[in-house]
């Protein structure tokens, strides 16, 4: 405990901070292990083209499964893994193992997208080959069409003045997958970089669709991203769909595609591809 010499000090290490800085150890040591042993699993959600109605590609999430059948968060481990540099090995075994899932669902008949989440720290990174060339070789190993796998960032990513994370958005680009905006709305960067970015497709956040229709002020909100992501010649998804209402209200206003909880959860494969023929026949899927 820091001691309080009565001048215009506070006491900077307290029992609550010792405790958190204890958790965030003992995280890291588990992440670290769990990295090494590749005990993490891909859960799978549903993308639907809202005019038509059928489902087009997955989003994949990861999840870190634990001994008493709980998963830990990636909004709470994926921070822990950019920080220490250990995203980017998780980030490999992320971009294998999704591309190999949708190589198993296309030589089934399903000829889905695929979405994977990239943080900035793998656009970043310097030693040996960049994610622009892992992406590269990881579709020629799967001979899979760069078209069929879109790229998520967030805002995060382009407001960190870096050239090299640029340079990679650009790479990415010219091989042929699309980069999508993730978590449009909830960032703090300036709208130039939309123009800046090879950006294809908007991803409205959750926040914004949570009170549709009602909420008059996100309704306004909802309804101007859809009209400037149009303007730009940018397509759209809405996150978070929860509700009839809610996909009424934006299916109404042109948003193009949809993802949440109305259509589907996040599964594991095996129950995503049990899911997918309920929905709709193999090969039915409308190919971007
Ligand atoms: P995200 O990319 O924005 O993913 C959407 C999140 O919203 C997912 O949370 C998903 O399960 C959740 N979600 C989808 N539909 C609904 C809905 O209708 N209602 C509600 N309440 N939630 C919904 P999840 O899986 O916990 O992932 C959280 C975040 O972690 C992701 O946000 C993404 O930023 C990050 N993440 C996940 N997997 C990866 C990965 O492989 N690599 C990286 N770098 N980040 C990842
Ligand atoms: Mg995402
Ligand atoms: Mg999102
Ligand atoms: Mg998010």
């Amino acid at each position: 405990q820091a001691k309080d010499d009565g001048r215009n000090t506070f006491r900077y290490f307290t029992p609550g901070l010792h405790r958190a800085m204890s958790e965030r150890l003992d995280l890291e040591q588990k992440l670290r292990q769990a990295v090494q042993t590749e005990a993490f699993c891909l859960h799978y959600q549903p993308i639907v083209d809202m005019h038509q109605g059928t489902v087009t590609g997955v989003e994949a999430l990861l999840r870190w499964p634990q001994a008493d059948g709980s998963f830990i968060s990636p909004d709470r481990f994926i921070p822990v893994a950019e920080e220490t540099g250990l995203i980017e090995t998780l980030g490999q075994w992320v971009l294998e193992q999704a591309l190999a899932d949708l190589a198993k669902w296309h030589a089934r008949g399903w000829p889905l997208t695929m979405a994977i989440n990239v943080s900035g720290a793998q656009l970043q990174h310097t030693k040996g080959d960049g994610f622009d060339m892992l992406l590269a070789k990881a579709l020629e190993r799967h001979q899979l069409d760069a078209s069929q796998v879109h790229i998520e960032i967030t805002e995060s990513m382009l407001m960190d003045d870096n050239s090299r994370g640029l340079v990679n958005l650009r790479r990415i680009a010219r091989l042929g997958c699309d980069i999508y905006l993730d978590d449009f709305g909830t960032g703090y960067s300036s709208l130039s970089y939309l123009k800046k970015f090879p950006i294809s497709v908007i991803k409205i956040d959750r926040s914004f669709v949570e009170r549709l229709p009602q909420g008059e002020s996100d309704a306004g909100l909802v309804r101007a991203i859809v009209n400037m992501g149009q303007s730009l010649g940018m397509k759209l998804v809405a996150e978070g769909i929860e509700t009839e209402a809610q996909w009424q209200f934006l299916a109404s206003l042109g948003c193009d595609y949809g993802q949440g909880y109305l259509l589907s959860r996040p599964h594991s494969f095996e129950e995503i591809s049990a899911w997918l023929p309920q929905q709709q026949l193999p090969g039915q899927c409308v190919n971007q």
